[in-house]
């Protein structure tokens, strides 16, 4: 599957006799590892970053590395703030108050305006701005202020450093997929339904290989309902709400079960 499910929850108070809506929430974005699908980066968080919650993502010769969208949305902000601050950096903006940030980078791969998804190659790697060494400056926003970092829905460490490999744009069509429960591990049956028997459990942010799909019972998941079963191996399925694809729907390129 591959839109996420947005559960917009409007309620309302009656207040003499009018519907006041109350504001309504947004579910966070699944935001992903901004780095390309398998690579691996250690992240840091300190208390005296600023803001608190970025975290600084190095590995073994980084500078000039690509480094790519977290999740779909649209680039509204391409900015050289030249020796200072950020330097070069992207902001884009997810929809529902999330944005995030991506500083001291050492060259732009997109324009304002431009959308976005997953894997998406947004720049590369420097040291521009108030940087002393290349690294990239990583930020999550929720209207407009800094919030603790997570990915596939699991929250960074705060504080200290961490490897986070990255499972982002890893679909392609060839059946390659993450499982994206957002932290619970996923069941493992032993037939397309929930009524077949549990044959084991696969960890939030598994990368499978779906040899085929079916349809079996419907599930609502991280992404949606959907009736569509993947097998990952011999007497082995799972239900494709959890699974992030690159695809609503059957994948192409994918026979049926
Ligand atoms: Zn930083």
């Amino acid at each position: 599957m591959r839109k996420r499910w947005m559960s917009l929850l409007v309620t309302g108070l009656l207040v003499g006799g009018a519907l006041v809506p109350a504001t309504p929430a947004l579910a966070a974005p699944t935001f992903r590892v901004p780095f390309p699908c398998g690579q691996s980066w250690s992240g840091q968080t300190r208390s005296d970053h600023s803001p608190a919650y970025a975290v600084d993502f190095n590995r073994t010769d980084d500078q000039g590395d690509p480094v790519v969208a977290s999740a779909p949305g649209t680039v509204d902000r391409v900015t050289d703030l030249g020796g200072t601050s950020y330097g070069k950096y992207v902001r884009i903006n997810h929809g529902g108050g999330y944005s995030t940030y991506y500083a001291h980078l050492s060259g732009f791969n997109v324009s304002v305006g431009q959308t976005v998804g997953y894997g998406k190659v947004i720049g590369w790697v420097g040291s521009t701005g108030g940087s002393t060494g290349p690294h990239l400056h990583y930020e999550q926003r929720l209207n407009g202020a800094d919030i603790q970092v997570r990915f596939n829905g699991t929250l960074a460490l705060y504080w200290g450093t961490k490897s986070y490999t990255s499972g982002n744009g890893c679909s392609s069509g060839s059946g390659n997929a993450t499982v994206d429960t957002s932290g619970t591990p996923l069941t493992v049956r032993s037939g397309p339904g929930t009524g077949y028997a549990s044959v084991g459990t696969v960890a939030d942010g598994t990368r499978v290989t779906i040899a085929c799909q079916t349809s079996g019972t419907t599930v609502t998941g991280t992404y949606g309902t959907s009736s569509i079963w993947d097998r990952i191996g011999s007497g082995r399925f799972i239900a494709d709400a959890y699974v992030y694809t690159g695809y609503d729907g059957y994948i192409p390129g994918i026979p049926r079960c």
